[in-house]
């Protein structure tokens, strides 16, 4: 885990307008990542980031 990572910040999930979460539906803050509650923005950002690895691993 390092500071390059701050969607693992529950803190930046805490500010924003009231909105509801684009995945599990409950009541969130729209964040920097947009209306996405801490538990879906993480397991959204780490799905992207195995595909982006994966991505990267066929085109070497
Ligand atoms: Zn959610």
């Amino acid at each position: 885990m390092s500071t390059e990572e701050p969607w693992r910040d529950p803190e930046r999930y805490k500010t924003g307008k009231l909105a509801s979460c684009l995945g599990c539906k409950r009541s969130c803050r729209k964040t920097h990542w947009g209306a996405w509650c801490y538990d879906c923005n993480i397991e959204r950002i780490e799905r992207i980031n195995k595909t982006f690895e994966s991505l990267m691993e066929t085109s070497k």
